[in-house]
């Protein structure tokens, strides 16, 4: 059931997941910053999404201490889909 909601997500979590990211990075205003909050308090896929993404940040920057490379995150955000679909 989880594992189709990246792809039949509605539009609100559509646009949470998108900006994912960016909320991680501190980047919205803090309007957004609200509605993403707000948005990851009542959708609990969108929220373990965050929260996995949140803790992968966590791990990579504690052995790299550094950014990581676009590449390496793509392909591990890749891998970590087709392990959600298969
Ligand atoms: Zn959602």
């Amino acid at each position: 059931m989880e594992s189709n909601h990246l792809e039949e997500a509605p539009g609100e979590c559509q646009e949470v997941l998108a900006r994912l990211y960016t909320f991680l990075d501190g980047e919205l205003t803090e309007e957004r910053r609200i509605k993403i909050r707000r948005h990851l308090d009542e959708c609990s896929p969108c929220l373990e999404a965050y929260e996995f993404e949140a803790e992968l940040r966590q791990m990579v920057a504690n052995r790299l201490r550094d950014r990581v490379p676009d590449v390496l995150r793509l392909k591990i955000s890749a891998l970590i889909k087709m392990e959600r679909t298969s």
